[in-house]
Parts: structure tokens; C-alpha cells; sequence
């Protein structure tokens, strides 16, 4: 099909498509007699699914997307490429909103994309457009992008999404394609329902990503906790080095403060490494992702505000020193090491003292929510299901791939070999049997301790009293058991420390690092990195990234 690609040259600028899939998609949706579900993760081109069949088809192709500023971006990137989109929403200008209402009503109509957020479609005053789009059939494609905020099992559900089906039910002729990234199992479903898709084509992404070794380490069984992180480290390094280049890795924290210790530790151990999250000013935060990403500095140790837009091929680990919050941030967290290819390690430090930590925060986020709004709600209950998928993950004897595709709805993957599990099942029994061990120990005392509305007491955890939900607990301080003099006095040492390292390294040469050690932390600037960030830097990322 040469005219295809052609057109994807004349239009879009590029040589081929991203992928097979990526081709596949736009075939099946030129072919238009079926519906069509994308399940691609972010940067993969999802976008060129539907955009390249709305430029060659007739009519013009509705795009739902839940952001103005997405929509926005997305707009402006078409108009770059001098094809006809626009976007209706509150903020236009009146002027230019009777210049697009006049083309739409026009006889043959000029443009090719319009985007609205699903609040628009379902508002009074754009019904007469749609309804002249409908009854004129205009409407060459429905499509649905970031479908996922259809399901209340989804982190982004948005009610008007719901609408959508309604929405569908008017156009019954018009082909709809739904795209969303890498979701689990149940969203997948909830999006091919509501969004009532006929018997739709499914193209999705391979969860299995065969060059990620996954594994598990019970952090409480180990003597020298920092010492096997270390040994971890040099031993990931290790796999990169060669003609492709000395690799580098990230240690994620849930705290500032096992973000500050963790790299303390492993500095002192002998690897570089530098803490990154919300508490250090924008300028040094901006300097470690600098430094890391030049790899100055091999080891970023991080909450999870750090990786959103970071696209780095060698990446050889991803180490988890707490439990991420749900196995889908799990597999997008750790997903982030081995983009080139080249075998890359996957692991969690798990310790049962942390899923309780975690449950805890997770629960009272969800109380919290539920007082606000006085009832409970199917997305209150995904928070926690997500987060028990996780614990399994790490309590379970299984192969660590199947769990993840599972999960995502894939079928079981061929592991070979690339988790713990697969490679030796039976050091995975022996240290489940001595955590279960150490836990009947230790789970006498915990028992005694007075619980709260869900099993835990609220003060006995540090942010219990701050009001800190699993939406910051990310960002928790504390939390890691030690106090406050300790923590001062090891964030003064380590500015030494570091210049130390640092001029070891580059053979005695002195060079000027300034450490600053991390101030209070400020919650609008939390929701400021929380909000903005992902969403502007991962599409900036995404736009200048092939692969
Ligand atoms: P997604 O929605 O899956 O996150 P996008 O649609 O935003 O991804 O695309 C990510 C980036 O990939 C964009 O910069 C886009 O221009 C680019 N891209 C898409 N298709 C191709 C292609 N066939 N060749 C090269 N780049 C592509
Ligand atoms: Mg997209
Ligand atoms: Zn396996």
C-alpha cells in the first residue's frame, strides 16, 4: 500500500510508520466497518491512528480529549502541518467560534479534525453543530482519546466521559476508535462498554518486555540492607558498560527523606548518587535530572515526581526501595529501564512494614474522599485493588511476567528465565518462608497495637495527622523511622560527601558542586509538579522522541 505511506509522507512528514502495529491501526480504521480499541503506551503514536484517516476521509472526525491544554497542543501540532483542525471550547473567542460553526454549516465543510472535551459534547450549546454534523453525515470517524477516563477503575476517571456512550448511540454509522495506554484488565473492559463498541477490533502492546529482569527482595531479611542495594547497583552497571556506553539507573523512595538516605548510602558506598524530589529548590532539581541525564551522576534516587517526561534508552535498573502504589505504576515505574533493547533490572525491596504504610495512606486517602463527598465509589475501591495487586505481586510464588500481563490482559508470556521465579522458584519459597518467619515474630507485638477505623492507628504513622493522602504520600516526609537531628546531620554530611565522591571521580580535577540541602516542603509547589509536569513534559518528550 504505497499510497499510504506516501500520504504519511505529504502530511505528516514521516518516512514510515512507527511500528507494524501503528500501520495496522490506521489500516483497520480506514477499513471503517469495524470499531477499533489502541492499547499503546505513551509516546508510541497513538495520535497517527486516527489523524492520518481523518485527513484522507471525506468528512470531518470528532476527537474527544479530556484536556484543553491536550487538545491545544495537539491542534496547534496539526496546523503546524497544515492540516485543517480546530477546537471548540469556552475559552474561544467568539469571533473565531462563528468563523468554525460557519464552515461546519457550510456545504462542504474544510476541516478535517475538531476537538472537544466530553463536557463540551455534552453541553446545550454545541448540540445544533453535532446535530447538523449527524443528520448531514460529516462525521467521517468518532475518536476517543485518552479513553481510560471512562472507567471508575481508571486514576482519571471523568464522569462526562460516561456521555460518551450516549454520544455513540446518535452517530450509529460512524466508526469509533478508542485509545487509551497501557491500562489493566478491568479498565480495558469498562472503555469497550461504555463506550458500547461493536464486536471492536483490539490492538494492543505487548506488556512482556523480555529484556527486564523482575525480581523480589525482602528488605527486612537483610543484614546490610544498603550494601545489597549497592552490590545491586554495580552489578546493573555492570550489564551497560561496553561499546554502548556506561548505563545508569533510578532508586525510587516513597519519602524526601529515603530519597536523601538512600543516596547518602550509596555514595558513601562508592556510587554516585543524587536524591531528586519535591523538596529541593526547582534549580537543583533541574540540575540532578541534568546531570543524571548527561550521566555525570549514574544513580538518581527519586519519588516518583521524577521520570514523567524522561525518555533515557540506558537505563540498566529500576530499583523500587518502597512499594510503588499500584502494580500499573509499577510496570510504567520500573518500565522505564531497557527503552534500548539490552538487558536492564527490575527490582523491589518489599517489606511488609511498607504495605502496611501504604494501605494505611491509601485507606485514609479514600476515607478522606468518601467524608467529602458521603458516599462511597467504584474508584475508591480501584485505589485499593491496584494496590493489592502489587502486594501479590511481591508475596506471591508465580513468575513475575505472567503477574504483570495478566493484570494488563495479556496472555502469559514466555519468561525464559527473566525473573527470580522462573530462574530459581526455590530461593523465591525460602524467602517467603523466612519472612513468614520474622513476621510471626514480629506480628505478636504489632497486634497489640490500637487500630483505627481501618486497622491502623492514625498516629502512629508519621503525616497521619498532616492530612497527607496516597495523592502525596509520594511525597510523605519521615515515615522511615529515624529523626530529625539524624536527618539534619546527614544532610549536612553529605554535601562533603558528595564533593568527595565527585572529585575521586574525576581523578582529583576540583570541581564546584554545590549540594543544597532540601527545604520545607510546599504543597503548592507538590500539586504544581503533580499537575502540570506530566502532562507538559511527557508530551514535549513524546514529540521529540522516535522509539
Ligand atoms: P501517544 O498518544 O501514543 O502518547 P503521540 O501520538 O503523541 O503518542 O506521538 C508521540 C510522538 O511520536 C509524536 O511526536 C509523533 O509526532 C511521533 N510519531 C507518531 N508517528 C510517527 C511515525 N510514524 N514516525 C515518526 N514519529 C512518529
Ligand atoms: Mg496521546
Ligand atoms: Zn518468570
Amino acid at each position: 500500500m504505497t499510497t499510504l505511506k506516501q500520504a504519511l509522507k505529504t502530511h505528516f512528514g514521516f518516512d514510515s510508520f512507527r511500528s507494524k502495529l501503528q500501520e495496522d491501526i490506521v489500516k483497520a480504521v480506514i477499513e471503517g466497518d469495524r470499531d477499533v480499541f489502541v492499547c499503546m503506551p505513551t509516546g508510541a503514536g497513538k495520535s497517527l491512528c486516527y489523524q492520518l484517516p481523518a485527513v484522507l476521509a471525506e468528512g470531518i472526525t470528532l476527537v474527544i480529549s479530556p484536556l484543553i491544554a491536550l487538545i491545544q497542543d495537539q491542534v496547534d501540532h496539526l496546523r503546524e502541518l497544515n492540516i485543517p483542525a480546530c477546537s471548540i471550547n469556552s475559552k474561544l473567542p467568539v469571533g473565531e467560534r462563528r468563523m468554525i460553526l460557519a464552515d461546519l454549516e457550510s456545504k462542504s465543510p474544510k476541516l478535517k479534525l475538531l476537538y472537544i472535551t466530553p463536557e463540551m459534547v455534552a453541553s446545550p450549546s454545541f448540540q445544533p453543530c453535532l446535530t447538523g454534523l449527524c443528520s448531514r453525515s460529516l462525521l467521517s470517524y468518532l475518536a476517543v482519546d485518552e479513553a481510560h477516563c471512562v472507567s471508575q477503575w481508571g486514576h482519571d476517571f471523568r464522569p462526562d466521559y460516561l456521555k460518551l456512550g450516549n454520544l455513540r448511540a446518535r452517530m450509529p454509522g460512524v466508526p469509533c476508535v478508542a485509545l487509551t495506554a497501557t491500562a489493566p484488565k478491568n479498565v480495558q473492559e469498562d472503555i469497550l462498554q461504555s463506550l458500547r463498541l461493536r464486536t471492536p477490533l483490539c490492538y494492543s502492546t505487548p506488556v512482556f518486555r523480555k529484556n527486564l529482569h523482575y525480581d523480589v527482595i525482602y528488605r527486612e531479611l537483610l543484614q546490610e540492607p544498603y550494601t545489597h542495594l549497592h552490590a545491586f547497583v554495580k552489578e546493573a552497571l555492570a550489564l551497560g558498560s561496553g561499546p554502548v556506553g556506561q548505563g545508569c539507573g533510578i532508586v525510587y523512595c516513597r519519602t524526601r527523606e529515603g530519597c536523601e538516605t538512600v543516596a547518602y548510602q550509596l555514595t558513601k558506598l562508592g556510587v554516585l548518587a543524587k536524591p531528586y524530589h519535591a523538596g529541593l529548590k526547582a534549580g537543583d532539581r533541574t540540575e540532578v535530572q541534568s546531570d543524571w541525564m548527561q550521566g555525570k551522576v549514574l544513580v538518581i534516587v527519586a519519588t516518583i515526581s521524577f521520570g514523567m517526561g524522561v525518555d533515557k534508552a540506558n537505563v540498566r535498573f529500576v530499583a523500587h526501595w518502597n512499594l510503588a502504589k499500584s502494580l500499573a505504576s509499577y510496570y510504567q515505574e520500573s518500565g522505564r529501564a531497557g527503552r534500548d533493547g539490552l538487558p536492564s533490572s527490575c527490582r523491589t525491596y518489599y517489606s511488609p512494614r511498607d504495605k502496611e504504610q501504604m494501605n494505611f495512606l491509601i485507606r485514609k486517602e479514600v476515607s478522606r474522599k468518601q467524608e467529602k463527598r458521603g458516599s462511597a465509589k467504584e474508584v475508591d475501591k480501584a485505589a485499593i485493588t491496584d494496590f493489592e495487586a502489587m502486594v501479590l505481586f511481591c508475596e506471591q510464588e508465580g513468575c513475575r511476567h505472567a503477574t504483570i500481563s495478566k493484570f494488563f490482559g495479556n496472555q502469559t508470556p514466555n519468561c525464559a528465565g527473566a525473573c527470580d521465579f522462573c530462574r530459581n522458584p526455590k530461593a523465591v519459597r525460602a524467602q517467603l518462608e523466612k519472612a513468614a518467619v520474622l513476621s510471626t515474630k514480629t506480628g505478636a507485638a504489632q497486634s497489640k497495637e490500637p487500630r483505627g477505623a481501618f486497622g491502623f492507628d492514625r498516629d502512629l504513622y508519621a503525616g497521619g495527622r498532616k492530612g497527607y493522602g496516597f495523592e502525596r504520600y509520594d511525597e510523605e516526609e519521615g515515615g522511615s523511622g529515624s529523626g530529625e537531628d539524624d536527618a539534619l546531620k546527614r544532610k549536612k554530611d553529605f554535601g562533603d560527601l558528595f564533593k568527595k565522591q565527585m572529585n575521586m571521580r574525576k581523578g582529583g580535577e576540583s570541581h564546584k558542586e554545590d549540594f543544597v540541602p532540601p527545604g520545607r516542603p510546599c504543597i503548592l509547589q507538590l500539586n504544581w509538579i503533580k499537575k502540570m509536569t506530566p502532562v507538559r513534559s511527557e508530551r514535549r518528550a513524546a514529540r521529540g522522541s522516535p522509539g
